[in-house]
This record gives structure tokens, sequence and C-alpha cells, in this order.
């Protein structure tokens, strides 16, 4: 086993003992997506690290324990159609497709990501062609504070940056039932927030705990160079 499949079997296991990591499939796609893959080439033998890792444009790789939290959360199964607001590096889109789409099984859910900065979209789509995830996500530029060029709804969105409020058309895109996971609050702290839609469409919020997120940016964000 090489050094990197050593140290992610480690980071795995930590986070199953903390608690975190707790469902099998989840637990599966941990094991299967390289975030050596994600991370910048000096950052590579930190790429097991439990912490965020700079990505261009002064944006963040989210540490592996936010991943974790976000994935159980949105409680992803095989097949549901995914929209994530945030490609940065594309880790977090790519273990979301190994959940949705196993690499091992017919190909079957797929994942829609948006990125403002079009010089990420561009890395994290090389970064998810050499994972081997290129097929099942497809990345988009777009200020995905405001919307999304799709008419599809979703089963699952999850926002990765944090936002000053929910916005509204997210609800409109989640499908009944479904669920959305977003860091709701200021440019220094956020809550991370569950809504979960019923068969009826009716809507709950609860609120999972503190966390630190680089801000949303664009028309419903907060604007670039003012935080
Ligand atoms: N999910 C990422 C980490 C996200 S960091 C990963 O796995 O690596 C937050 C990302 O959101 C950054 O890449 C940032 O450029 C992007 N972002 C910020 N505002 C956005 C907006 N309005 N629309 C789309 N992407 C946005």
């Amino acid at each position: 086993m090489s050094n990197l499949h050593k140290k992610r079997r480690q980071l795995v296991e930590y986070l199953i003992r903390e608690g975190v990591l707790k469902s099998e499939n989840v637990i599966k796609a941990f094991l299967k997506v390289p975030r050596e893959e994600f991370v910048l080439p000096e950052y590579r033998n930190s790429a097991y690290e439990d912490h965020p890792l700079p990505i261009p444009k002064g944006q963040t790789i989210s540490a592996p324990h936010m991943c974790a939290m976000m994935c159980e959360l949105l409680a992803i199964e095989e097949g549901c159609n995914i929209l994530e607001i945030g490609t940065g590096s594309g880790y977090h889109a790519a273990l979301c497709a190994e959940i949705t789409s196993p690499t091992d099984s017919p190909t079957s859910g797929y994942v829609i990501s948006v990125e403002y900065f079009p010089e990420l979209a561009e890395y994290a789509k090389n970064n998810l062609a050499r994972a081997g995830y290129d097929d099942r996500v497809h990345v988009l530029v777009c200020d995905g504070s405001s919307g999304v060029p799709t008419f599809r709804k979703f089963d699952r969105i999850l926002v990765t940056a944090a936002a000053p409020c929910i916005p509204s058309y997210l609800l409109e895109l989640l499908n009944a039932p479904g669920r959305l996971v977003i860091p709701v609050g200021s440019t220094f702290y956020q809550v991370l927030t569950l809504v979960e839609k019923d068969r009826e469409g009716n809507v709950r919020e609860s609120k999972m705990g503190g966390c630190i997120f680089v801000p949303l940016l664009g028309k419903y964000g907060y604007r670039e160079n003012t935080y």
C-alpha cells in the first residue's frame, strides 16, 4: 500500500473514531476518492491532514471532517441528483459523485457543480479528470448566489461557501423530498444549516453547529474584496 493510501485509511479511521463518518456509503467514498489529486502539488503530502488547504484564487479545499459532516447530513443515496454551489478543487463534488454513482456499479446519479471563478472551474475539471470523475461531475461557471443555468431539480443541494442567507431559488430547485446543506452567517462565522423538504413540499430548517467557510461571492453573496 502506498504511503498516501495508508494516510487516507488512517484519516478515515480517525473520522470514524471521532463520530464524524458514520454511513457505509460515505466511508466507502472517502476511502476511494484520492484527495491528493485535488490539492496543489506542493501540498500533496498534507492531503490527508484534517484541515483546509489553499487552492488558486485565494480559496480553500474544505477540511475532510467538514466534507464528511455535510455528506452525512445530506444522506445521499445512490441515484440522487446533486447540485453543489462552490466547486473549488472539485474534491467534495467527487465524493458526492462516488456516493450517488459509485465507480464499481453502473452510473446512475450525477453531480452538477458551479464555480464563480473560471480559473478554478478549469482547475477542478483537470483534478476531476485525473481522479476519474469527469464523467459524473459537470462543472459550470456561474454566480451560484443568484441562480444556475439549469431547469432540472435536485434531490440534494450543498453550498460550500458562507452565505448571508439561504438563496430562495435553491429551495425551489430542491425536489420533494430533498435535502439542502448550507453554511449561513457572517464572513467570520456561520451555522451549518440543514433544510429538509418532505414529500408534500413542507420545509424544515435545523441548525447543526458552527463552521467557517470562505464567503459566497456574487449578487446575493458577499462582494469580492469587501470582506
Ligand atoms: N467544495 C470545494 C471547496 C469550496 S471553497 C472543494 O471541495 O474544494 C468555496 C468555493 O466557492 C470557491 O471555489 C469559490 O470560488 C466558490 N464560490 C464563491 N462564491 C460563489 C458563487 N457565487 N457561485 C459559485 N461559486 C462560488
